[in-house]
């Protein structure tokens, strides 16, 4: 039993901050009140304590290829199977992959990063391999796989059913790349499984202004009213929304996560956070590819909240960016796969304590904590 004594604390869903102890034993939130003490006491002097973050969208295998393709079109990059990193991840060796993936593991524990979804290729032995190498690290992958079955314009549907079912035998979900190469045959056949087996299906969508238009073309629907008619729990990006897409989301039972520095690096836009907000929206907010970015979530907020000054002329709520990395989460079904908490008696206790700079708390860690301003790391799994 321990307690986290004189911190600043983010409390509950909202991040309430008030200064008070936490009490904790056996890793769950005993109390939360000013004067309760028992146990070891650790006095963090004031120190911001701030639930875990979840980096909510990841590619983690293509850390084998850090900063190849820069200046490459979307496409030319990710797109399967010929994108720079699908043509890496072809030739890569299983050691070498497994190296690459602890590594962005570790960089993520140090960071504060106690979950992530991550969008594993390479079908099953891909999903194996994230298991293989996240075993002995304190960090909880949510697995998304695939299967080279989904794709092309006239699959074998027998074979589609047979994949979904083999990767939902030992993944958190299924996450196919986008509507540009799957059918919505594949797509239902997907998110309908995943919703059988209380399972997440999640889709990139709206990424770039070409995808929109091309889906407009092509289907009269822009991709995120494709991906909400095909029911996935989860859309990734939503960059680029077309007439009344961002309201269709917001009265869907979908979630989003929103990528800005990835989708800075590939020049394909700026996702509207503070329009989301206003709506009541709760997106997640995710650091994407490896080999565009650093896995770690304190540059993902520093860059979000600049960001988003620059392309309003407005500022962000700091308090609810900080929410998009930590426990918006929890307001979605998703949750009951990822199991990620906030602070709150009863709870299971994830959190990080940050040195205190400004009297803003979450100026304090969205603006100016770097990773070796994490006093301490406290989670379930370890007390780094
Ligand atoms: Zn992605």
């Amino acid at each position: 039993m321990f307690t986290i004594a004189n911190g600043i604390i983010l409390k509950g869903q909202d991040l309430v901050a008030s200064k008070e102890n936490i009490v904790v034993d056996d890793a769950k939130i005993i109390e939360i009140a000013k004067d309760a003490k028992e146990g070891k006491i650790i006095d963090v002097d004031g120190a911001v304590v701030c639930p875990s973050f979840i980096n909510g969208h990841m590619h983690i295998g293509d850390s084998i290829i850090k900063d190849e393709g820069y200046g490459l079109s979307l496409s030319e990059m990710v797109k399967p199977p010929n994108g720079v990193k699908h043509k890496a991840l072809a030739n890569a060796e299983d050691d070498e992959l497994i190296e690459a993936m602890k590594s962005s593991m570790w960089d993520m524990v140090e960071s504060g990063t106690t979950h992530f979804i991550d969008y594993r290729e390479g079908g099953i032995k891909g999903i194996k391999l994230l298991k293989e190498a996240s075993k002995d690290i304190p960090i909880k992958p949510i697995i998304l796989g695939r299967d080279d079955n989904f794709y092309g314009d006239d699959p074998d549907l027998a074979k589609v059913k047979k994949a979904i079912k083999r990767i939902l035998g030992i993944a958190d979900g299924i996450a196919p790349s986008g509507f540009g190469e799957i059918t919505e045959e594949v797509a239902n056949l997907i998110t309908e499984e995943c919703s059988k087996q209380g399972k997440i299906s999640s889709i990139h969508v709206a990424e770039s202004e070409s995808n929109q238009m091309e889906s407009l073309e092509r289907f009269n629907k822009t991709e995120i009213e494709k991906g909400l008619d095909n029911n996935f729990d989860q859309l990734v990006h939503i960059t680029n929304p077309k007439n009344d897409d961002l309201e269709l989301i917001r009265n869907s039972q979908s979630n989003v996560v929103v990528c800005p520095r990835a989708n800075a690096t590939l020049n394909v836009g700026v996702a509207r956070l503070n329009e989301m907000l206003d709506m009541g929206m709760k997106p997640l907010i995710g650091s994407d590819n490896v080999m565009l970015n650093s896995p770690n979530m304190l540059r993902e907020l520093e860059f979000s909240l600049k960001l988003m000054s620059v392309y309003y002329k407005s500022y962000i709520d700091p308090a609810k960016l900080l929410q998009m990395a930590t426990t918006n989460v929890c307001a979605h079904n998703i949750n009951n796969v990822i199991g990620k908490s906030c602070i709150e008696e009863g709870n299971s206790i994830e959190c990080n304590i940050f040195k205190s700079f400004s009297k803003n708390p979450y100026l304090n860690i969205c603006n100016r904590c770097e990773t070796k301003n994490i006093l301490y790391s406290i989670n379930k799994r370890s007390i780094v």
